[in-house]
């Protein structure tokens, strides 16, 4: 598939949807999206939708990973430091975080999913993304403080160890429960009065769970 110019298109379609950070913009045309969906929905990859990539977990929709990961760089002109991402899952947001951030340590708490993004990201040689095995609820302290924390799994509402584990001037960009059943997006900077929030747009995300399977 002449997947370059599909995706200008899909990057074309994020720009008229008001992302404007050029870093976001070009990453998005960078990764290629369809090599981390199964075979079968390869002609579904460059459109705007979440697909299954199996365990019953989901790829976010690239107007959405867009958009996180732009409220995520807060306006940054180069990349940003280090990066968090709670929820693996495939692997591809955290190969778009890559050409982004500095450093990338992603969690995910499937072990499936875990190997499959170590299969699916091991041909693009990113040494700067870091792929963790283990529960995102409490973070990895090892890597902490972040420039920016990512979730793309949503709970009731943001694990305390999260706002410990991000940096003074860092940023929160989760989906979080605001209603029964309903999710918004959270973003929440840790400035040096203290934290601030606000509530977005409301999002569809699978849910953040505990402990690992
Ligand atoms: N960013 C991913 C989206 C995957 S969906 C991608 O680009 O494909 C969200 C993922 O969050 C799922 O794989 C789910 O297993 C994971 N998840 C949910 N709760 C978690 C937790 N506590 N720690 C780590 N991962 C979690």
């Amino acid at each position: 598939m002449d997947s370059q110019a599909v995706r200008q298109r899909m990057v074309q379609k994020l720009a008229g949807q008001g992302v404007t950070d050029p870093l976001v913009l070009g990453a998005m045309g960078a990764i290629e999206r369809h090599r981390f969906v199964d075979s079968a929905l390869v002609n579904q990859a460059y459109e705007d939708t979440s697909l299954p990539i199996g365990l019953g977990q989901t790829i976010s929709k690239p107007g959405v990973v867009s958009r996180m990961i732009e409220l995520l760089r807060n306006g940054a002109t180069g990349r940003v430091g280090r990066v968090l991402e709670i929820g693996t899952g495939c692997g591809y947001q955290a190969a778009v975080l890559s050409l982004v951030a500095d450093e990338v340590y992603s969690i995910e708490r499937l072990r499936g999913l875990h190997d499959k993004a170590r299969e699916n990201l091991r041909h693009l040689r990113l040494p700067n993304v870091h792929l963790l095995f283990g529960d995102g609820m409490v973070g990895y302290a090892k890597g902490a403080p972040y420039a920016g924390i990512i979730a793309a799994a949503g709970g009731e509402a943001v694990p305390q160890a999260w706002v410990d584990q991000l940096a003074v001037g860092g940023r929160l960009v989760a989906p979080v429960v605001t209603g029964a059943g309903t999710q918004a997006l959270l973003v929440l900077d840790k400035t040096p009065q203290g934290v601030r929030q606000s509530l977005l747009e409301a999002v569809h995300f699978v849910p953040l769970k505990s402990g690992i399977a």
